[in-house]
């Protein structure tokens, strides 16, 4: 079989910013430094990472380097000082590029806004100050298999030992896995049971008894060192609790939830938007010989392309909405925070299959860029909170039931 230049995965397009005219100006100028960085260091690493599983280290640093390390770190602490929109915006502009980039930069964004929230002199100096300069990476260790996709559920267990806590239990799937230099871990004091109030801890790369699991292999988020953490009592002084113990409602509604659907809902975008582009461009290109005609010359695959590019607009409209509405600090910005990362979840596994399909055999060869797309889409449904739970949560919360 020909194949045209614009075969889905051979060429680049230059990453469109779609809708950032409605950036504020300052917003806008990160966008473009992401950018930046996306079209330089990372999209062209996204083919090696995926291939050899390989963490994005390389991306990571552009992004320090780049002074993107503190997005979410208030500005007295030298950081950006960016909430819900600028999150979006950043890890969609970075998902186009590697989705599982986007993933490590915006897991530990949200590690940086849960350690923000109520931030100790310590944390200050110790974290937010150290990841402003770039030269801190931290992540979220929530879920456990336990309680798989109930991540607000955790079993890990902390004990009180004098100026320290004892933690005793096991995270799955924790993103930047033994590479990051901090973890934000969630655990419940030794005397709750399942369902008790929960605490978070910061706990530093280089605590005794952290052990890590397998590398990670996944289907796709291929680079994102997806791994698991023992933790067989881990020592963590008592000044690295984050807020008082059993703060964590507060903290599950008011931060990790907002900034964690934010940052999967931008990345699952930015996949989508991909998708998206490298079809359209194989359809302008391919041209059949029997008839003269390209792809974008046939009606109803015209009409396709015209419904994706409605799901698409209207997720990231719904996401930013969602995101605008978190940052004033809106009564009514949970119900669409919520149902923004499920709705692009959907839109991601939706447009990703479509493209698949409208970019023919060409885009069903080994490791073409849409066939990553796809897999890189498909954990959306998986990662909690995961589409099925955020869907009745969305339902739950329009309705004023509590949400669980
Ligand atoms: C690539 C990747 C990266 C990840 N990164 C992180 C990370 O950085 N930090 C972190 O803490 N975790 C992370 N996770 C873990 C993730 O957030 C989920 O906790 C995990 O994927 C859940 O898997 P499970 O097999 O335990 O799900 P299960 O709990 O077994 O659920 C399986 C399916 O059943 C559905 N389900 C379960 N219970 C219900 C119910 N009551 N109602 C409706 N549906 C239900 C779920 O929605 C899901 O679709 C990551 C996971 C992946 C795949």
């Amino acid at each position: 079989m020909d194949r045209p230049a614009s075969e889905p995965g051979f060429t680049g397009r230059p990453y469109n910013r779609v809708m950032d005219e409605y950036l504020p100006g300052p917003l806008a100028r990160v966008v473009e430094r992401a950018d930046r960085v996306a079209t330089s260091t990372i999209g062209p690493d996204a083919e090696r990472v995926d291939r050899e599983a390989l963490w994005p280290e390389h991306g990571l640093r552009a992004l320090a380097a780049e002074g993107l390390g503190g997005l979410t770190v208030p500005a007295h602490l030298g950081g950006l000082g960016h909430g819900l929109l600028g999150l979006a915006v950043v890890t969609e502009t970075l998902g186009r590029a590697c989705a599982s980039t986007a993933m490590c930069y915006g897991m530990h964004c949200v590690g940086a806004a849960v350690i923000a929230a109520k931030a100790t002199p310590l944390h200050q100096e110790r974290y937010l100050r150290p990841i402003a300069r770039g030269e801190h990476l931290t992540t979220l260790a929530l879920s456990e298999s336990g309680t798989g996709a109930h991540f607000f559920l955790p079993q890990t267990r902390m004990d009180r030992d004098g100026d320290a806590f004892v933690l005793q239990g096991q995270k799955q799937f924790v993103t930047n896995g033994g590479h990051a230099d901090s973890y934000v871990v969630s655990t419940c004091a030794a005397e709750d049971a399942i369902g008790g109030e929960f605490s978070c801890l910061v706990v530093d790369n280089d605590t005794p008894a952290v052990q890590w699991g397998q590398p990670w292999q996944g289907l796709g988020m291929r680079g994102n060192s997806s791994r698991s953490m023992l933790l067989d009592g881990a020592h963590v002084p008592a000044a690295h609790l984050l807020g008082e113990e059993g703060d964590q409602v507060w903290y599950v509604f008011e931060v990790v939830a907002p900034y964690f659907l934010t940052a999967m809902a931008g990345t699952y975008l930015g996949v989508a938007a991909t998708a998206l582009e490298q079809v359209m461009q194989h359809m302008r290109e391919r041209r059949h010989a029997h008839s003269g005609q390209t792809l974008a010359d046939v009606d109803v695959l015209q009409h396709r392309v015209g419904q994706l590019w409605m799901k698409l607009e209207k997720s990231r409209l719904l996401l930013r909405h969602a995101a605008q509405l978190g940052d004033m600090g809106a009564a009514t910005a949970l119900t669409a925070i919520l149902a923004c990362k499920a709705d692009a979840g959907e839109t991601a596994v939706a447009v990703t299959n479509e493209a698949m399909t409208l970019g023919g055999g060409m885009a069903y060869r080994e490791n073409s860029t849409l066939a990553r797309c796809l897999r890189d889409a498909r954990a959306a449904h998986v990662m909690s909170p995961t589409t099925d739970l955020l869907t009745t949560w969305t339902g739950r919360n329009a309705l004023g039931l509590a949400l669980f």
